[in-house]
C-alpha cells in the first residue's frame, strides 16, 4: 500500500509499504479521508523541539483525523461488520491507504481507539471525527451564560467550528477577529454579530468600546500564536471572566501573567489530539454534523490526492483565499 513519509522539512515522500496485516482482535480500515491540522505543521516544518525530534526522527508519518471503510474484521472483534464506515482516533500516520488496529485497545496499546460508525448519508471527507471531537469539547467548556459578551480571536477551521458550536441569540454580541474579511464574512454567517479585522482597526480598544470599558465576560482564543493570546488577556474583564485557551501554541513566548491573573478561569479545553470527554464528544460530534450545526460543506473547502500531500500542507501554511480546511483521500478518483 502507499503511505506519505515525511522525509525532510517541508518535503513528502509517498513510499510503498507492507500491507498492514491483522490478528483476530484487530480490523483493517481503508482509510477514505484525513484531515489536513494545523497541529501537522511542526512536524512538516521540523519545528519540534529537539527531544522530540530525536523522539520521531525523519522520515515521519502524521495524521490524526482519519475517516474509512472497514474492510476485514478480526474473528474476536464484535461490533463490526466488512463495509461500516468508521471515524475517530484509530492510528496516528493516516495520511496512508489502510490501517489496521484493535478496536478495543488491547495488550500493549496505549488506549483504546475512540471510534464510531458513520450514520449514511454524511460524506466520508465530513465525518473527520477528531476535530469534530474536540470542537464539541470546546463548546461544551466555553458555555457562555444569557447576556454575556463573547469574544473570540481566530476564523479558521477551529475558529469557525467554535462559532458554530458557541454562538448563541441570547449572547449580548459574538465579537470575533482574524485578519481575513472572507473568513470575517463566513464568521457571521455561522453567528459571530460583531467582526474586527487588526489591519484595520485597534481591536483591543474596539472591544473596550463595546463593552464600555468592562471587558467581555468570556474570550476565546483559536489561532495559536502570540498575539491571540495577549489580545485575550487584554480585553477579559476581572472577576470570573472566563479565557477558553483553544490554539495549539508550539513555541514558547513572554506573557504578561497578570492580565489573566485579574481572576479570570482559564480553561484548555483539548487534551493532546483529543478532548476531555472523547466516548461521549465523538458521538456527540456526529450527531451535530447530522443536524447540521457544524456546517461540514462550507468548511470542508479543498480535496486532495495522497500524492498531492504537499500541496495540502503548503495550502494549509498559507493563507489561500477560500482554503478552511483540507482532506487527503486516497482513493479519490
Ligand atoms: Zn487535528
Amino acid at each position: 500500500m502507499k503511505a506519505a513519509f515525511i522525509v525532510a522539512p517541508r518535503k513528502f515522500e509517498i513510499r510503498d509499504v507492507e500491507m498492514p496485516t491483522i490478528n483476530d482482535d484487530q480490523m483493517l480500515v481503508k482509510i477514505e479521508a484525513c484531515g489536513v491540522c494545523t497541529s501537522d505543521m511542526a512536524a512538516y516544518l521540523d519545528t519540534w523541539s529537539e527531544d522530540v525530534k530525536q523522539q520521531r526522527p525523519f522520515p515521519r508519518r502524521v495524521g490524526h483525523e482519519p475517516a474509512g471503510t472497514v474492510v476485514e474484521v478480526g474473528k474476536n472483534v464484535e461490533g463490526f461488520k466488512e463495509g461500516d464506515r468508521i471515524t475517530g482516533i484509530f492510528g496516528m500516520g493516516s495520511f496512508a491507504e489502510y490501517a489496521a488496529f484493535n478496536p478495543l485497545g488491547g495488550p500493549g496499546a496505549r488506549r483504546a481507539p475512540m471510534i464510531e460508525k458513520i450514520p449514511d448519508g454524511i460524506p466520508i471527507e465530513h465525518a473527520i471525527g477528531e476535530p469534530l471531537m474536540c470542537l464539541m469539547s470546546i463548546a461544551r467548556t466555553t458555555t457562555p451564560e444569557l447576556g454575556d459578551y463573547v469574544f473570540q480571536v481566530g476564523c479558521g477551521f477551529m475558529g469557525l467550528g467554535v462559532i458554530a458550536g458557541v454562538a448563541n441569540p441570547k449572547l449580548r454580541e459574538y465579537i470575533v477577529c482574524d485578519l481575513e474579511d472572507w473568513r470575517l464574512d463566513l464568521a457571521r454567517e455561522l453567528g459571530a454579530t460583531i467582526t474586527l479585522n487588526p489591519n484595520k482597526v485597534d481591536v483591543v480598544e474596539e472591544v473596550m468600546k463595546i463593552t464600555d470599558g468592562k471587558g467581555v465576560d468570556v474570550a476565546i482564543e483559536v489561532v495559536g500564536h502570540p498575539p491571540g493570546m495577549k489580545m485575550v488577556g487584554a480585553v477579559i474583564k476581572g472577576n470570573r471572566g472566563k479565557i477558553i485557551a483553544v490554539g495549539w501554541h508550539q513555541a514558547p513566548d513572554t506573557y504578561e501573567l497578570m492580565s489573566w491573573i485579574k481572576s479570570p478561569i482559564i480553561y484548555s479545553p483539548q487534551g493532546i489530539g483529543m478532548s476531555t470527554d472523547p466516548l461521549s464528544e465523538l458521538p456527540r460530534a456526529i450527531w451535530a454534523i447530522q443536524k447540521g450545526i457544524y456546517p461540514m460543506e462550507k468548511l470542508v473547502t479543498h480535496r486532495y490526492k495522497l500524492e498531492d500531500i504537499g500541496k495540502a500542507f503548503e495550502d494549509n501554511l498559507g493563507r489561500t483565499k477560500g482554503y478552511i480546511k483540507g482532506v487527503v483521500m486516497p482513493f479519490m478518483t
